[in-house]
């Protein structure tokens, strides 16, 4: 099991880098772009946590929050841009976890995302595995284990195993690829990508006897396991 993260923001452009970071880490998101599809998506997906953006579209964030709250204990991080300490008072009164305000460094509203989920008790399942149960990765060690045998994987092989391990069946471009494996401002780097995919498939193909990634022609490369 994987932790699921929903995203609730009108703004594209902070929604995909913020997923970006928070898949890098191997959590699956969920996005939302206004009030309505947040409790949508809120009430089919059960999502571990919430990052929820005051200022939407249809219903306002503190009402998403309320809804939220009627429904159980899902942690909520507020995005706001309001940052008098009367709105921050008021937002935990509602129930919200933790406040970020924006503009906000990606890296650190994801290093929040873990403190908070710690905080709630929620245990993490510290093991990735593929479906078949052949591949596991265990996070906490980065130890990466394929068919009961250690796979030794250099630290952006790992970074692609973590992110297609947490998203099966996406498809990933290789410039998605290059941004996740090396941090977000890589555009060169993309062309090797390539490379790392194949030698990845030679240490984790060999042991299991089947094909795990996917290269889908013209666009990238999925998980199939
Ligand atoms: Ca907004």
């Amino acid at each position: 099991m994987v932790w699921k993260v929903l995203i609730v923001e009108d703004e594209k452009k902070i929604r995909e880098i913020v997923k970006l970071y928070l898949q890098q880490d191997g959590f699956s998101v969920l996005e939302a772009a206004d009030g309505q599809e947040a409790l949508q998506v809120f009430q089919e997906q059960r999502p571990d946590l919430v990052i929820l953006d005051l200022m939407l579209p249809k219903l306002s964030g503190e009402e998403v929050s309320a809804f939220i709250r009627k429904q159980g204990e899902t942690p909520i991080i507020m995005l706001t841009a309001k940052t008098s300490e009367e709105d921050r008072v008021k937002g935990l009164e509602s129930g919200v976890d933790d406040y970020v305000t924006k503009p906000f460094s990606p890296k650190e509203l994801a290093a929040r995302v873990k403190a908070v989920l710690r905080r709630s008790g929620k245990p993490r399942e510290a093991e990735l595995k593929s479906g078949d149960g052949l591949i596991k990765v265990n996070q906490a060690r980065h130890k990466t284990k394929v068919g009961g045998q250690s796979v030794a994987l250099t630290p952006t092989e790992y970074r692609i195993l973590v992110l297609f391990l947490s998203n099966p069946g996406v498809v990933f471009s290789r410039a998605e690829l290059a941004e996740k494996a090396f941090g977000w401002d890589y555009e060169g780097y993309e062309e090797t990508i390539y490379v790392h995919i194949k030698n990845l498939r030679k240490k984790i193909e060999p042991h299991s006897n089947r094909e795990y990634i996917d290269t889908v022609y013209g666009v990238g490369y999925r998980w199939l396991g």
